[in-house]
């Protein structure tokens, strides 16, 4: 295993991910929305973390960034382009620089939408995506402050990963989005057979992470919004791929399921 990736619930519904490089024991921690669960983690594992990754500047994904760096003196890497809101960084990435985490190596995605400067961190040789709030199982993230078009360029841009790509998220909210993906795709076999999945998984208390980009592109309505089932029931047959997913993204901000 060259990179070992170890899931740690945060705050209500929030992701972190404890990640180690097998050969080198360098260790990672994305998105740190608290200290305390993060701190006792690392120190049962010997007390060592070397970088914190950062995928956008929202407050339930840094807020525990300053104490970690304090308790073990970690490094921290985040969008050059949000430099200025994010904690002090000792790392400024932008789109296809590398991430080496001891002997693993990381892609920076550019992947604006939810925020202008969100980035996300592709582990080729493993096959693990850290993708923050632009893609969550079969959901993606809010439009707050970039447009549909962004997000959806985001979106097929990690739609194209290899299909057992890892999809590590950063919010558990599988159940609310299954829901409503079978509300505008009721006949997709994949979708159904996995709702029932997700909440067996959910009822047993276990997360829902990660997905695949596979499993995605299956099940994930904001990627079908092109589908012709999915385009009769929005109505936007013949509409360009940025308007029909945006009318998916704007129907999902309306459900109440
Ligand atoms: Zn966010």
């Amino acid at each position: 295993m060259t990179l070992s990736v170890e899931i740690v619930p945060l705050l209500a519904d929030n992701y972190g991910y404890l990640l180690v490089d097998g050969r080198t024991g360098t260790t990672a921690f994305v998105d740190p929305a608290e200290a305390a669960p993060v701190v006792a983690r690392v120190r049962a594992r010997g007390g060592r973390l070397d970088w914190i990754l950062l995928t956008h500047h929202h407050g339930d994904h840094v807020a525990g960034t300053a104490e970690l760096v304090a308790a073990f003196g970690a490094k921290v890497a985040g969008a050059a382009a949000d430099a200025h809101r994010l904690p002090p960084l000792d790392r400024a990435l932008a789109e296809d620089d590398r991430f080496e985490l001891g002997a693993a190596s990381a892609r920076v995605l550019a992947t604006p939408g939810h925020t202008t400067g969100h980035v996300s961190y592709l582990f080729e040789e493993s096959g693990d995506l850290f993708c923050g709030d632009t893609l969550f199982v079969m959901g993606c993230g809010r439009l707050i402050e970039g447009d549909a078009e962004a997000m959806w360029r985001s979106l097929a841009k990690l739609a194209a990963l290899p299909p057992a790509t890892r999809v590590w998220c950063g919010h558990e909210y599988t159940l609310a989005n299954a829901r409503f993906a079978l509300s505008l795709d009721p006949e997709n076999e994949a979708l159904r057979a996995r709702a029932v999945e997700v909440e067996r998984l959910r009822m047993a208390g276990r997360p829902t992470v990660p997905s695949t980009i596979g499993e995605e592109r299956a099940t994930n309505p904001f990627l079908r919004a092109g589908e012709p089932a999915i385009r009769a029931r929005m109505g936007t047959v013949g509409a360009s791929a940025v308007e029909a997913f945006a009318a998916v993204r704007r129907a999902k901000d309306r459900f109440r399921g």
